[in-house]
């Protein structure tokens, strides 16, 4: 037994978050792996009667009370049963400290490597739409960051900017011949702004596109056009 730890083990916390949400079934084999991954995940299921559980490392260090939020977060998903509310704060809060969201950019930083494609497209060239919109809307005082295309095709997310790798990604569904130039431009823009106005945490709250990046965005020129006509790609 370690003796400086009088902490539960993992394992304990789940069996106890177990049997709280579960008190007639009897107690399952459990198993809790923390895993390198590059972000804060975490997974669990059933197999052959145990439960297996796992946790990306980097949430290994949080304390037991976050710990046994995120027992609950897992165990009310695997039995399809609502998410204490409390849990779900609790959990929220912990992932929007300074700190730990300094260490999760750190992480992925060092073992995440950004999956994107060269700027030049068929069609466009992010790179030149970039410092076109920079020097519209900018002042061309925007550093540039990383640009590139999504090497798949998405539909529903046209672009994004990440932070921890300062890179902005666009759908290569939108680098087509019949993609009006506007439209890939106000999705840049977009994007530049969140890059310009980053997120807000404001305890469990996460608000993404504040009220300084909307009125940013009414600068754009043509932005109800363009708007329209990404609804119609
Ligand atoms: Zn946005």
């Amino acid at each position: 037994m370690n003796w400086e730890s009088s902490k539960p083990t993992p394992e304990a916390i789940y069996a106890r978050v177990f049997e709280e949400l579960r008190p007639r079934t009897p107690l399952p084999e459990i198993r809790v792996d923390f895993r390198r991954y590059a972000n804060a995940n975490a997974q669990i299921r059933l197999e052959s009667g145990a439960l297996i559980v796992r946790i990306a490392d980097t949430l290994a260090g949080a304390p037991e009370d976050v710990q046994e939020a995120l027992a609950w977060i897992l165990l009310s998903k695997l039995f399809r049963k609502p998410i204490p509310p409390a849990a779900n704060d609790r959990y929220r809060r912990y992932l929007n400290r300074r700190d730990v969201r300094k260490n999760l950019d750190l992480v992925r930083q060092a073992r995440g490597r950004k999956q994107v494609e060269a700027p030049k497209g068929q069609h466009f060239d992010l790179d030149i739409l970039f410092e076109e919109l920079n020097f519209r809307y900018f002042f061309g005082l925007m550093a540039r960051p990383t640009l590139g295309w999504s090497p798949r095709v998405s539909r529903t997310l046209l672009g994004h900017y990440d932070p921890s790798h300062n890179t902005i990604v666009l759908s290569k569904i939108l680098d087509a011949r019949n993609t009006p130039r506007l439209a890939v431009e106000y999705v840049l823009f977009h994007e530049m702004l969140h890059l310009r106005y980053p997120v807000e945490h404001n305890g469990a709250r996460r608000c993404v596109h504040t009220r300084a990046f909307k009125d940013a965005e009414k600068a754009f020129e043509g932005l109800r056009e363009a708007k329209a006509l990404l609804r119609r790609l």
